[in-house]
């Protein structure tokens, strides 16, 4: 289960450096594939989100091509089958595949073919994945109307809902309110990154002026909670935003390894996420960038486990958040939480 996955944030590195001279790229630090893979996740690893955003540059630059995003699409469907995910939502801002001229519509429409012949490919290999796509707008562009558009006029073919990304500060989500506003008239499904860099008033404009369904990252929602005696969950206090997400069941989509690297977090052992699930926050669990923090969904798990000794009965709690937080309708999402997630891991409970 997975529900925030950025697209050009999880190619594999030998992929990185073979699009790279196939389109005449000339701008990667290295194409050495060994070289290259731990470049992304120093660069990364700087602490800064602005930086942390400079990888992309690359990612982005090699991914201008339908052949590319296809061939990323379908590779990203049969890494998350292996690993062991059945559900995936995995975003892409279609505005930043156009330099080399394609259309926003080819864009959509060669990772959708690119998730069709992936999940084709993960079902031979004996590997059931069912695969969304977010349409994602950039929070300084001013492109989000026309992809909150595209995201309702392909809601039938694979696109499952909206997103904004990008640097938080300067850039609140009220200067896209067009866009979430025609979601909602739609009766779509949107879901905006805030509180990663960002404080509350971020997470308050995403939820109260613009409606998100969920948040992405919403770490900084911690700032609103003072916690009981010896730093936990017993005695601890909400103040009305942390309450309202709570009472509201607002998914909270966290990536340990990545909230790290930003710098959102100091350690994985300090993540609020310990916290929030002790509070019962709608908390899930996920990869964000695969490439740049050089991770997976069972590494995140991983390393939850160590830093909070969870046990397969947490990691259960968090894979059912995510998948009653999913867009797609709510009989499919039932589906699959009872006839794939409940067995798997009452399979794993008792082979333990
Ligand atoms: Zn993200």
């Amino acid at each position: 289960m997975l529900l925030h996955d950025h697209l050009d944030g999880g190619l594999r590195p030998a992929t990185v450096a073979e699009l790279a001279s196939e389109h005449g790229y000339k701008d990667l630090p290295t194409e050495d594939v060994g070289a290259l893979k731990s470049w992304f996740r120093d660069a990364a690893d700087s602490g800064s989100l602005v930086r942390y955003l400079d990888t992309f540059t690359h990612t982005v630059g090699v991914l201008q091509t339908p052949d590319a995003l296809a061939r990323v699409a379908s590779e990203c469907v049969e890494d998350l089958a292996a690993d062991g995910v059945v559900y995936a939502e995995v975003r892409f801002a279609p505005e930043l595949h156009v330099e080399r001229g394609l259309a926003l519509t080819e864009v959509i429409e060669a990772v959708l073919a690119g998730f069709a012949d992936g999940t084709a490919r993960a079902a031979a290999a004996g590997r059931q994945i069912r695969m969304g796509a977010l349409l994602t707008a950039m929070r300084h562009a001013a492109r989000s109307l026309e992809i909150a558009q595209l995201a309702i006029a392909y809601r039938d073919s694979g696109v499952v809902g909206f997103d904004i990304a990008g640097a938080e500060a300067g850039f609140p989500p009220t200067r896209h309110l067009d866009a979430f506003q025609h979601i909602q008239r739609e009766n779509g499904h949107f879901t905006i990154h805030a509180g990663e860099a960002f404080g509350l008033p971020s997470i308050w404009e995403a939820l109260q002026w613009c409606g998100a369904d969920r948040l992405g990252h919403g770490v900084r929602i911690v700032d609103d909670i003072t916690p009981g005696a010896a730093g936990g969950a017993s005695g601890a206090r909400l103040g009305r935003l942390a309450a309202y997400v709570r009472d509201k069941r607002i998914p909270l989509e966290m990536a340990p390894s990545s909230n790290l690297q930003t710098g959102a977090v100091a350690s994985i052992a300090e993540h609020p996420i310990g916290l929030l699930r002790e509070l019962y926050f709608r908390v899930t669990v996920n990869t964000d960038n695969r490439l740049m923090s050089d991770t997976s969904m069972t590494r995140e798990m991983a390393l939850l486990v160590d830093a909070f000794h969870y046990g397969w009965r947490d990691l259960q709690w968090f894979t059912v958040n995510a998948m009653k937080s999913a867009f797609i309708p709510f009989d499919e999402r039932l589906a699959i939480i009872n006839d794939v997630i409940k067995p798997g891991y009452a399979k794993l409970m008792s082979d333990a």
